[in-house]
């Protein structure tokens, strides 16, 4: 007999389109790390929304923060201002250590946004010549699926039968600064690159890596554009990964865990010289900045001001750190990587896929995702217990023993 999980999965294959291979557990609730499916079975969450959950789910602060505002105001659009808007542009400036904040909702939207902004800020204060402008970015880029951004993607997948693509992209290994310097032109009006690669495997740079390329970029005058979707806002013990060689970029983007886990937030932070490149009508979103957003995004900020949440990941993730360098010695795994409480595991060939173990995590109540092949990426919602985090390593511990 089908199980009720057989018949919901098959409920949302025939009905919906086949972007995505979901694990077979359907959530019907979730709550700090935990999700509840509906069968009753509970699973340890070790994936966390991709980072957007890095709160946890239904964090009480944030729910409150929003059915406060849920009672009061939910959307004006931008072409009137709302009593949240300000509070919510200061803080996240000031958080950044900016002075600028242009609001979005996803994070594919902060990137088109930033291609934009900088191709702007190219012609009219660089002085690039109209319609040269180039950004160079990184290989194994992630920063989302709009057909601009896969148009500088370099996996065959994310860009197979998509063309014709957005050209002025300029492509270089990621952790290589002298491949960076020898890309850059006097038409590069930006550089693009995830601090840590999260989809990539959580590629973590070379030592000197991001501080360098602010050196070249600086020197040249081109924007550095750091994309802290994933790696941004304590996922890797710090606020930013860039914080981890003391390097400011001249964007952040944000996303994902900006919006709490309840609502889309994103957001472009950068200076007053190059987000004042926009004027009215060239640049918006009917739901960007929007005062259910804002006040999620203020409670977010708060809680990040505290510096519990960095401190956490650092804590706890140096633990995480320390178990996989055991089960790499232990030849469980091939090798692991990673920042704060974020860590690409590659599993040995002999399970299979990174998603097989996925599945046989899942029948023992630990829900992970796969990437590229034999990498499973780790990142637990922040607000995990350690004691949660070890059960979950001992099950990872317990597949890869016995297959
Ligand atoms: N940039 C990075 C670094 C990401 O990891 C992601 C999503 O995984 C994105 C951009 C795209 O964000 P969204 O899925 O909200 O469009």
């Amino acid at each position: 007999d089908a199980s009720a999980t057989d018949l919901a999965v098959h409920a949302a294959e025939a009905r919906s389109a086949h972007n995505y291979r979901p694990l077979p557990v359907v959530i019907a609730s979730a709550e700090g790390a935990w999700t509840t499916d509906i069968e009753g079975r509970r699973s340890l969450d070790l994936l966390a929304g991709y980072s957007a959950l890095n709160f946890g789910h239904r964090n009480p602060r944030l729910i409150a923060a929003a059915k406060a505002q849920l009672d009061r105001l939910t959307l004006t659009s931008r072409a009137f201002h709302h009593d949240r808007f300000a509070d919510f542009c200061a803080g996240l400036a000031d958080l950044c250590g900016m002075e600028t904040v242009l609001p979005m909702n996803t994070g594919a939207e902060a990137v088109e946004t930033a291609v934009k902004v900088a191709r702007k800020w190219g012609y009219r204060i660089k002085g690039v010549p109209p319609g040269r402008a180039r950004i160079v970015v990184a290989a194994g880029n992630f920063h989302g699926r709009t057909t601009t951004v896969v148009s500088f993607s370099t996996d065959p997948d994310a860009r197979a039968d998509f063309g014709p693509f957005t050209p002025g992209f300029d492509t270089v290994p990621f952790g290589d600064a002298a491949a960076l310097e020898a890309a850059l032109t006097d038409e590069t009006v930006a550089v693009l690159i995830e601090p840590v690669q999260g989809e990539a495997g959580v590629l973590v740079p070379p030592p000197g890596y991001l501080a360098r390329v602010r050196e070249l970029t600086a020197g040249r005058g081109v924007l550095f554009i750091a994309d802290e979707i994933q790696s941004g806002l304590a996922r890797t013990g710090r606020t930013f990964a860039c914080d981890h060689e003391d390097v400011t970029p001249d964007m952040y983007l944000l996303g994902k865990a900006l919006g709490g886990g309840l609502v889309p937030v994103s957001a472009v932070v950068s200076s007053r010289a190059v987000l004042g490149v926009l004027r009215p009508g060239q640049h918006g979103s009917t739901f960007g900045g929007n005062p259910l957003a804002c006040a999620v995004a203020l409670e977010v900020i708060a809680m990040l001001r505290t510096g519990e949440f960095q401190q956490r990941s650092a804590e706890l993730g140096a633990h995480l750190h320390a178990r996989l360098h055991e089960m790499t010695g232990a030849g469980l795994i091939e090798g692991s990587r990673g920042r704060g409480l974020w860590a690409g595991v590659d599993v040995p060939p002999r399970h299979g896929s990174g998603s097989a173990v996925a599945r046989r995590l899942l029948e023992r109540g630990v829900l992970v995702k796969d990437t590229h092949g034999t990498t499973i990426r780790l990142a637990p919602p922040l607000v995990i217990d350690r004691s949660d985090l070890d059960w979950g390593l001992d099950r990872l511990t317990e597949v890869l023993t016995r297959s």
